[in-house]
This record gives structure tokens, sequence and C-alpha cells, in this order.
């Protein structure tokens, strides 16, 4: 870095002051200590992890929407421990989450991080790469399908920064794109020491591109944002046949698992609980088209749906959503249809 001359330093404090109106003039270092502290968001508080089964931990968001209070901590982090070392499963959505992560990862282990995974291209489950990238390395094995690799190193990647440091009130800054720098397909097996990681994908559910991740030994699935405990799915790039579908194939290939959310609890029954809420509001859609009814009616067919009208008080983000979903719903019905 150049360092200023006598002359320019005292222009470039002199003009601090005069915009201040101070006359105390502060040290150069400590203004870069100030700048530096404004561009850095504030760290994030601790959350004990909790222990899913022998190898598999979550660090548990009870939020599912991002805001100034919980500095974007707003989706599970899920870190597996094995013989070589600790494996992310979605890395939350910020660098002061993914830092506060490896906290809670070295009250468990003193094995360094050897691979992360990113499910879907949404960034609160990625932009907590860099905590990992910055701590273990660039040449940190960071995994993802062809589709959500290029979205993140795409425009997608800087506007769900963006988005989150909005959400937030800046409380994300210091967060750089890390995109993910290795692929992975349907059906692939990977092994780290002493576990093995199963890849799975069937097409659009949540996005055109939701990695599901079993951990074999331990009968866990980590599926990103297909299935919800606490908050209703965005669907915006989402499909909800597609959803169905990938549910049926995902517990036929992978038999009973626990299953675990982005957002929410884990359970072993997670597909058929979410699935019940989703045709709830799919059903009534493709029912009202057939039957040549408007949205409208469509919409109030779903909200009288007791599937739906069941977990409407219990599901972050239900008021605020629940009408573009039925709007995307009754869209999709539209097209399977005809
Ligand atoms: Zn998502």
């Amino acid at each position: 870095m150049r360092v200023p001359t006598k002359l320019q330093r005292r222009r470039l404090l002199g003009g601090a002051c005069a915009l201040a109106g101070a006359v105390w003039v502060p040290e150069v270092g400590l203004l870069a200590q100030q700048a530096s502290d404004f561009i850095m968001g504030p760290p994030v508080p601790d959350i004990a992890p909790t222990r899913l089964s022998e190898r598999v931990w979550m660090i548990f968001s009870p939020d599912g929407f991002p805001t100034q209070q919980n500095q974007g901590m707003m989706s599970n982090i899920v870190f597996v421990t094995t013989s070589q070392g600790v494996v992310i499963l979605d890395s939350g959505s910020s660098l002061q989450i993914g830092q506060m992560a490896i906290r809670m990862i070295r009250k468990v282990t003193d094995k360094p991080v050897v691979a992360v995974f990113n499910s879907h291209y949404h960034g609160d489950h990625w932009l907590g790469n860099h905590a990992f990238a910055k701590a273990f390395g660039s040449q940190l094995p960071i995994h993802a399908l062809p589709g959500t690799l290029e979205a993140i190193r795409g425009s997608t990647g800087s506007s769900w920064r963006a988005l989150l440091e909005r959400w937030t009130n800046q409380s994300t800054l210091g967060t750089e794109v890390v995109a993910p720098n290795t692929l992975v397909a349907h059906g692939q097996l990977l092994r780290w020491g002493d576990t093995q990681f199963r890849m799975h994908h069937y097409g659009t559910a949540h996005t055109a591109f939701d990695l599901c991740v079993e951990v074999v030994e331990d009968k866990v699935t980590v599926v990103g944002d297909i299935a919800m405990g606490n908050r209703i799915a965005n669907m915006d790039d989402g499909s909800y046949p597609g959803t169905f579908k990938y549910y049926a194939a995902l517990a036929q290939a992978a038999g009973s698992q626990l299953w675990v959310p982005g957002h929410g609890h884990a359970a072993r029954d997670l597909l058929d609980t979410y699935g019940r809420f989703m045709a709830g509001i799919w059903e009534p859609c493709l029912q009202a088209v057939k039957d040549g009814k408007n949205e409208a009616e469509a919409r109030a067919m779903v909200l009288a749906d007791s599937r739906v009208a069941q977990r409407a008080a219990g599901m972050q983000g239900f008021e605020s959503n629940i009408g573009k979903y039925i709007s995307l719903a009754y869209l999709e019905a539209e097209k399977e249809a005809f």
C-alpha cells in the first residue's frame, strides 16, 4: 500500500476534520481500523450444535427469514465428522455465520474441514463458503451440481450477496462470493475416511438443481430446501409435481432416513409432512383448473384445504407468501392440465 506524504496526510485529515466539524484528528491507523469495522459486519452469536447421529451435527437456525436482528442466520448448517476431517453440508448466509459455524465445530473436533457441499444456489446455503475458504484454503473442495455452480459464478451469486446485505441492514458486509469449485453428479459416491456420501438429484423440485446428500453410514440425508420444517418454501424457481416426483424417487433410492432440511428440524417423516402441505396447495389448484375455475376460486379452495389450514399458524412466512405460491401452483396446473 502506498503511504501518503506528510502533506497529503494533512490534507486528508483536514478534509475529514472539516466534514466532521471536529478539532481532534485521529491517527491514520485508527481511521483505517474504523473503516475496516465499517466494511465488516459484526460477529454472529454462537448457536451450540445439536448432534443428529453418530457423525452428523446441526447448527440450527430458529428463524427462517433474514432480519437485521438475526444478521442473516436463517438456515441450518450441517457438519459431518469423518475420520479424515469435517464435511460441511450448506455453509450459511455470510462470512460471519460461516465463522460462527467454525467456532462451533471446534467445540466438537480439532480435525480440519476437508470439504463443503452447496445444496442449491440460494444465498443462505452458500455465502458462508467464504469463511471456510478463508480458514482452510482456497483449494478446499466446494461441491455442487453444475447448474448451481454456474448460477453462483454468474449474476445470481452477486445478487444474493447484495440481497443478504440489504435484508440484514449490512450485517453481512465483508462477505465475498466464493463459488463452488468441484462438480458432482447424481449417483456419485464420495468418501472421506470412514464415511461415504451419496449424491441425489431427481430434476426440478425447489430449483432445477437441488442436491441431496446422503451420509450413508448414518442413514441421514440433508435435503436442502426441497422440504422444510418451519417455513413455507420459495417456489419461484420450483415445481409442485416436480417436488412430488423428487420425493418419491429419493425415498425409493435412499430408503428410511433422518431427513434434514435447510429450514426447520430434522424428522423421519419430513417428506410426508411437507409433501402433504404441498399437495394441499397443488391438488386444489389442479382441480380448479380442470373445473374451469379462476385463480381467486383456486385460492379459496387451497386456504380451505385442511392440509394447508393445519400448517398455517406454525409456518414462518405463510401469510406473506401463500398468495404468491398459490399463483405459481395455479400457473403450473394450467400447463399441466393441457
Ligand atoms: Zn432455497
